[in-house]
């Protein structure tokens, strides 16, 4: 359940979008590649390599079906309609609340979803690695999910990768100036399908979790190490949680000042007079406190465990002796 955002790849310059008002009922997300290469083509050479490239989405094109609602156009491989409507039914509980945490609730443009039965296919064409289940490609917001992510975490990657498409949406060209770990953090937040195993900082009630300074954090994500990477997403998230426990709507005042051009760490001190520095240190001083209070709450039980068993074999020698 790792997520890139913004994403890379074949389509990286992708600002042309699907066609949205034509719905056609089969259509690729390669096909707004073919007007990027038209200035690469002269000489011979490259006139094949254009025309095989051509030949070759077209040949891909065919195995797309879109199936169109009011929010969102889900393309799904020909015919499975099944996988497309439960994709729309998650589009669809989801999107009101998380537009309304990004705050871009009267700019809502459908978002372009791609899914992907064939995890090979996927992996090909997001160039991504095994443990990545969606991606969001920037600037254009296009979603793409691996459907052979476990049922359990469906609706999580769809969600996370939903709230990367309206920061897009929201934020333009000034999202690459928002910090990556606010960025994952949000999304991963407003997606997390396990409140119950983390308390709202973020540590497991009675253990010591680690956790990545700042520069170390907005590294992780892109780094090959997959222990960091779940780190660096669990904190993300906790971060967020904090912050939107402690000063509500921060961030999203915080965006709505970005989206007029200003700097994220200006506009976050406006918001809740906290700096990203700050942001980390105090919720670090929570997450320890929380953690220690688990542990205390552990130590209880346990304490009150052995004093049962303790009680109960003073008893039983008791009664021997009578
Ligand atoms: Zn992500």
């Amino acid at each position: 359940m790792f997520h890139k955002n913004p994403g890379y790849g074949n389509c990286e310059n992708d600002e042309t979008h699907p066609s949205h008002s034509s719905h056609n009922s089969h259509s690729s997300h390669l096909e707004s590649c073919i007007p990027h290469l038209q200035p690469l083509v002269y000489n011979t050479r490259m006139r094949i390599y254009s025309l095989l490239l051509i030949l070759a989405v077209a040949g891909a094109a065919h195995a797309w079906q879109c199936f169109p609602s009011a929010d969102a156009l889900v393309y799904a491989p020909d015919g499975q309609s099944g996988v497309a409507r439960r994709v729309q039914e998650i589009v669809h509980a989801e999107l009101p609340r998380l537009a309304h945490a990004v705050g871009n609730a009267h700019s809502l443009a459908p978002m372009c979803i791609y899914i992907y039965l064939d995890r090979g296919a996927f992996r090909r064409d997001t160039q991504s690695t095994d443990l990545v289940g969606g991606i969001t490609r920037y600037p254009s917001g296009k979603i793409f999910i691996d459907a052979n992510t476990p049922t359990w975490d469906f609706s999580h990657v769809i969600t996370h990768e939903m709230v990367h498409n309206l920061l897009n949406q929201r934020l333009g060209k000034q999202v690459s100036s928002l910090p990556v770990w606010v960025n994952e953090g949000l999304a991963e937040s407003l997606s997390s399908p396990f409140p119950f195993r983390i308390t709202r900082w973020g540590t497991v009630p009675f253990l010591a979790t680690p956790s990545l300074p700042l520069p170390k954090l907005a590294a992780a994500f892109q780094g090959a190490d997959a222990l960091y990477s779940t780190i660096a997403y669990l904190q993300s998230g906790a971060m967020v949680n904090w912050l939107e426990t402690k000063h509500p709507g921060a961030l999203r005042r915080a965006l709505g000042g970005m989206v007029k051009g200003r700097p994220f760490a200006g506009e976050l001190a406006h918001a809740c007079g906290l700096t990203p520095a700050s942001w980390y240190n105090h919720w670090r001083a929570d997450d320890r406190r929380a953690e220690q209070h688990g542990r205390y709450i552990l130590y209880t039980l346990l304490g009150l465990w052995l004093l049962k068993i303790v009680v109960a074999w003073i008893r039983r020698r008791m009664s021997r002796s009578t």
